[in-house]
């Protein structure tokens, strides 16, 4: 499955910084226009003239990630879709789980949105997006595979929960 390009700029936690010292003390030229609705100035035009306060003149920028921002923001929205809590997101119970029957099935949705031992072998990279536990001596695990909204490509911004359709799938061990 591919992935479309999205600009660094456009990813959650994309911020700017000047190019020459790296700082994010940018500032840009505007227009400031009088809203009535909010009896203040509100932001009209935006120039492309950036001018960077620690270098004290004109300057250009370039798009850093806040990595941390954003495995917050996936962890929130892995986290919330186990409970039921996000708009676009499907949940696929394989054909072993729905086979033990309606009450193993719900013990076992219940399991994984309670699920919270996460560690550094189950979460390597801290995205809650994995998660292994027993219901009656049987093995299951759930996971998160985030998708684009058309489901045909894995998603630009998995941080993004507007461009995103996450699937949580419970399946047996055995079936992984
Ligand atoms: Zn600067």
């Amino acid at each position: 499955m591919t992935t479309k390009t999205v600009e660094s700029a456009d990813l959650v936690g994309a911020f700017p910084v000047c190019k020459n010292c790296g700082q994010s003390t940018v500032m840009r030229d505007a227009w400031a226009v009088w809203s009535l609705a909010s009896r203040d100035w509100t932001l009209g035009s935006v120039f492309d003239q950036i001018w960077c306060e620690t270098c004290g003149g004109e300057t250009q920028i370039e798009w850093k990630i806040d990595k941390e921002f954003r495995l917050k923001r996936i962890k929130r929205l892995n986290d919330a879709l186990r409970r039921g809590q996000v708009e676009r997101g499907s949940i696929v119970v394989t054909q072993g789980v729905q086979a033990k029957g309606r009450a193993f099935l719900e013990q076992a949705v219940k399991a994984v949105a309670e699920f919270d031992t996460f560690t550094e072998d189950n979460d390597p990279h801290g995205e809650h997006d994995f998660g292994a536990f027993e219901i009656d001596g049987d093995k299951l695990f759930w996971k998160i595979d985030p998708y684009d909204l058309d489901m045909q490509c894995l998603s630009p911004d998995v941080a993004n929960p507007c461009v995103t359709h996450r699937v949580l799938t419970i399946m047996l061990a055995a079936e992984y």
